[in-house]
């Protein structure tokens, strides 16, 4: 039986791994950081939307099941440097600080995932020049109990839970000036949620998003949407941030307020970014490696989106989950499966 290898260990790659063990075929994992769980476990996801379920109750149990299953060989810390032949008889080079080994594959699934948009590039919201504006995968690291605050929301500046907080929407999403006018799919639930975290732990702590719209179309969103305005409290603005300025030590944001069609200006101690998901260097390294398409924004071009959409434009090479755009878990998990089926078909032939 062939084996196949896929690059990349984040909830899709294991998803797909593990699947494809099942149904009895060789998996090699190559990932290129040194643990599992892509961006889930690299900025330690403590709740997840829009259950606000433990991260770990549902990334654990896919991880264990790549790390239990003695048909999948995984290479961590790696990287695939070269790749020749064609489907179903491919030649693969893994690189690692131990050496390189060449091997032979049937198929390759490609799940790279993402990147987290570089707000640095928004100089006028201050991320990097004003420390207590930080990011959403920040405030997921300070929300763990596990991370660097132990749990707790902490102004890096000195150390003291905010007050009143503020969350940008849509931060190098739809937005033309930096070349990403796609939506990143998960902004708006994340910070509904994250809002609510932090509504349940500070009940006199006041938390304001300003957005664009509210994109609420997943399972569970807009009850949650319902839940974070009526049991929470948390105050909506419709209205894009515009800028962030620093007076006397205190943050101050000015936006423009879209339904009554009027500036606001308001004094906060912390804020926070929903920055979007952009292609990753790893999806941009692996694409370039295999000889596949790209979109626009860097992000993989499937054979066909309607119809093959796990395929890429060669044969025998498929992608999956966030490579191909922003995604949430829930259908990465249902990405991996369905890549695997894809695979497992393709090899039967
Ligand atoms: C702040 C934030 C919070 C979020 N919270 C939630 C939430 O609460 N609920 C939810 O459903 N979704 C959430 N998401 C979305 C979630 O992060 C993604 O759905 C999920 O991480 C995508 O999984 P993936 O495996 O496709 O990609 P990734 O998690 O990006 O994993 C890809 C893996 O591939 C590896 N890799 C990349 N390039 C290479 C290469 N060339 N060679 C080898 N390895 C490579 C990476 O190191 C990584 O381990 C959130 C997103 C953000 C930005
Ligand atoms: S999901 Fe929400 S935050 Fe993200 S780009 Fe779309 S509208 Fe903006």
């Amino acid at each position: 039986m062939k084996t196949v290898l896929v690059i990349g260990g984040g909830v899709t790659g294991l998803k797909a791994s593990s699947e494809l063990a099942e149904m009895g075929y060789n998996v090699t994992l190559v990932e290129k950081e040194d643990y599992l769980g892509g961006q889930v476990a690299k900025h330690k996801y403590y709740k997840l939307a829009p259950d606000l379920r433990l991260a770990g109750e549902v990334i654990d149990p896919v991880i264990k099941a790549v790390e239990n299953n003695s048909n999948i060989k995984v290479y961590k810390h790696s990287h695939v440097a070269a790749v020749s032949g064609n489907a179903p008889e491919f030649k693969a080079k893994i690189k690692n600080s131990k050496g390189e080994s060449e091997e032979n594959f049937g198929a390759i699934v490609v799940a790279t995932g993402f990147e987290h948009f570089d707000p640095t590039v928004k100089q006028e919201y201050g991320y990097g020049r004003f420390k207590d504006v930080v990011t959403n995968a920040e405030v997921e690291e300070m929300l763990n109990p596990g991370g660097p605050t132990n749990g707790e929301l902490k102004r890096p500046s000195d150390g003291e839970t905010p007050k009143k907080i503020a969350i940008f929407q849509c931060v190098g999403s739809r937005d033309r000036q930096v070349g990403n006018p796609y939506c990143c799919r998960v902004g708006c639930v994340v910070s509904t949620k994250q809002a609510i975290e932090i509504k349940e732990k500070y009940p006199d702590s006041e938390v304001y998003v300003y957005y664009m719209d509210m994109r609420m179309f997943g399972r569970g969103w807009e009850e949650l949407y319902g839940k974070a305005m009526e049991e929470y409290e948390i105050i909506f603005t419709r209205g894009r941030g515009a800028e962030v300025t620093l007076k006397n030590q205190q943050l101050s944001l000015r936006a423009e307020e879209t339904i009554m069609d009027r500036p606001i200006q308001h004094s906060v101690d912390m804020i926070i970014l929903a920055a979007g998901m952009a292609a990753g260097e790893g999806t941009i390294e692996a694409a370039n490696v295999l000889g596949i398409k790209q979109n626009d924004y860097g992000f993989l071009e499937p054979k066909d989106d309607f119809v093959s959409p796990n395929e890429s434009s060669k044969p025998g090479i498929f992608i999956a989950g966030a490579d191909k755009g922003p995604m949430d878990i829930e259908n990465c998990i249902v990405e991996g499966a369905a890549v695997a089926a894809k695979v497992a078909s393709s090899l039967k032939n």
